[in-house]
């Protein structure tokens, strides 16, 4: 810059950082500090088919959030030791990712606990509240709600070593407002339905059970079956060659939503 631009500049008033690298241009000693490199983003951890998980949401949930090819297996009650058992195997052998939502009235759930510590550690599997005796909540007064829910806590802390977790699912599906709101006043403010079922909640052959998962295995899908009758142990094969065919990924409701901070 010559004589006359500089006086021209300050004639302007336009000195010092007003006019960026024009003004730094006049020191010749120092060229320009070049920009920082931007910094690279950090890597956001994502799960089983690149699900991102989002915060737990406070009310209803029936399907899995975002766009990818996720389903979610979900396993209720457990009165059948056996086909907790043959549920957990399948795990440890297969690497399919499940969620219970056990009654901790079942022994079947101590029985087994000692299978369900290593795959509850890697989070291969997760856990929801579905109170301690599967009572129709909406018929009960708010303590005997609030102790089937707490008493179920108890439970799965001290016999699973699971310490929380926002996820409760009412028995029979039966919830409306008020039990909604005490399950959340204790920790669980997200209602978990379906929209997707193994048709189990009343006597299911294998034959039936395959055919409600053909009609509802689907991304995004939240599938309810039950521990209860031996037709889903039969048929864990063909459900997870089904879960292949259609090129789903299974998840846990926990790699779908993180508990809130
Ligand atoms: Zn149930």
């Amino acid at each position: 810059m010559d004589r006359r631009g500089f006086l021209y500049l300050l004639a302007a008033g336009l000195t010092g950082a007003a006019v960026g690298r024009g003004a730094a241009g006049l020191d010749l000693a120092e060229p320009p500090a070049p920009a920082p490199e931007p910094a690279p983003a950090p890597a956001t951890p994502t799960g089983p088919g690149g699900i991102v998980a989002v915060p737990a949401p406070q009310g209803v949930v029936e399907e899995l959030p975002g766009t990818g090819p996720q389903i979610a297996l979900t396993i209720d009650d457990g009165s059948n030791g056996e086909v907790v058992a043959a549920l957990i195997a399948l795990c440890r052998d297969t690497g399919t990712r499940l969620t219970f939502f056990p009654n901790g009235s079942y022994r079947t759930w101590g029985d087994n606990a000692r299978d369900l510590w290593p795959l509850i550690e890697s989070g291969q599997v997760a856990f929801g509240n579905h109170t301690w005796s599967h009572p129709d909540l909406t018929t009960v007064p708010d303590a005997e709600v609030a102790d089937e829910l707490r008493r179920n806590q108890d439970f799965l802390r001290r016999t699973l070593g699971v310490t929380e977790t926002p996820f409760w699912r009412p028995p029979f599906g039966s919830h409306d407002e008020r039990v909604d709101a005490i399950a959340a006043d204790l920790g669980h403010p997200t209602t978990v339905m379906w929209n997707g079922t193994f048709d189990d909640g009343r006597v299911v052959s294998a034959e039936g059970l395959m055919a409600a998962a053909e009609q509802w295995f689907a991304a995004r899908a939240i599938i309810v079956g039950h521990a209860n009758q031996p037709a889903i142990s039969t048929v864990l094969d063909q459900l997870l060659a089904l879960v292949e065919s259609r090129q789903l990924v299974t998840v846990t409701l926990a790699d779908a939503w993180s508990a809130p901070a």
